[in-house]
């Protein structure tokens, strides 16, 4: 494979849902790519399509335009069966591990019933070989084979089901919410293990979630999305220390801070509620949250505008001096008072 080509690649991607008979975006023109060996966190509140854009990269939802590339590979203009064989190497992990598992069935016959799937013709003993070399990558014990699902811990459940992906040799691991059921021990633990996987197999990963402090540890880069847009693109750190998006600086704003003083005196910035599935209109898709919002923000959809090196927003004045410090403070009353690019 070409040094740079990415390991997937998503071009202009929207996604339609119908209700009542009429048509609701759930994913509006993303681009967003990922390389081997690289994490892409997609952070964003619950209904910002972050489920239904990893849905439309595995062509589980159809898209309604844009197109979606793996590993240069075209995906609609794949076969089903062609586009099936493909999917081996993009495998999901979701929130909730127990949806996926079969409470009659042991540890074991979950993990052997990939190769009955997909490997039918791999003989008894070398599933047994491969079996046990899964269990010792993601930290299980053998003898948990002959458990059922009620029998295992949540971190345990998680790490069955990261095994059972493994299995297939995906070169993408899509981790949709997988810290989210776990204890505060048992998420630091996955994550770790997700780390070792990245770092041994070199797979890529999409990591989803809506917790933005999570992504420090895993991403390389995040984009941040709302109402189905990708409302900023950048690398990790960067977007920690210079958020230019008001949404992602709400986000930022609700970090805890591990010092109850600091926590109770900062101040947060708080938007009314919106729902997921109003229609998009023409202008920007923030603006009824928006404190800043101006005419222009609710007449004309901002571009997207690269404002530093692999920094993208789409906001009418993006404003990386809007920060909102430990403590609660921030440091600009907004895009009047900013003197960041686009002000
Ligand atoms: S374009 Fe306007 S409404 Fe939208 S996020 Fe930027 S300042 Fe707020």
């Amino acid at each position: 494979m070409a040094e740079d080509l990415p390991l997937f690649e998503l071009k202009n991607v929207s996604v339609d849902y119908f209700l009542s008979g009429k048509s609701y975006r759930a994913v509006h023109n993303v681009n967003l790519k990922g390389h081997q060996g690289e994490t892409v966190g997609i952070v964003g509140e619950s209904g910002s399509g972050k489920s239904s854009l990893a849905r439309a990269l595995l062509m589980l939802e159809p898209i309604s335009s844009g197109s979606i590339f793996f590993q240069g590979t075209d995906l609609q203009e794949l076969s089903s069966s062609n586009l099936r064989k493909l999917r081996k190497h993009m495998q999901v992990i979701f929130q909730d591990p127990d949806a996926s598992l079969n409470p009659r069935r042991t540890a074991g016959w979950h993990l052997d019933e990939v190769f009955s799937i997909h490997f039918s013709q791999v003989p008894s003993q070398k599933r047994e070989e491969l079996i046990v070399q899964v269990l010792h990558t993601v930290n299980l014990d053998q003898t948990l084979v002959s458990r059922y699902p009620f029998e295992l811990s949540g971190g345990q459940k998680q790490r069955l089901a990261i095994a059972r992906a493994l299995l297939l040799s995906p070169k993408l691991l899509i981790l949709d919410e997988p810290l989210s059921s776990l204890d505060a021990q048992l998420r630091k633990s996955t994550l770790n293990l997700l780390k070792t996987i990245q770092e041994e197999e070199g797979l890529g990963y999409i990591f989803i979630t809506h917790d933005l402090s999570t992504l420090g540890a895993i991403a390389q880069k995040v984009a941040v999305m709302y109402r189905g847009s990708v409302v900023e693109l950048a690398r990790v750190h960067e977007l920690y220390s210079d958020a230019a998006h008001p949404y992602t600086i709400a986000l930022l704003s609700c970090i805890p801070i591990p010092d109850p003083q600091a926590e109770r005196a900062r101040k947060t910035l708080t938007f009314p509620q919106h729902s997921p599935i109003l229609p998009v209109g023409t202008g920007c898709p923030f603006a009824h949250r928006c404190p800043y919002a101006t005419a222009v923000c609710k007449q004309s959809c901002p571009p997207t505008q690269e404002i530093s090196s692999g920094h993208f927003v789409a906001c009418h004045y993006p404003c990386p001096n809007l920060i909102v410090r430990q403590g609660g403070s921030v440091s600009s009353s907004g895009p009047q008072n900013c003197i960041g690019p686009g002000c």
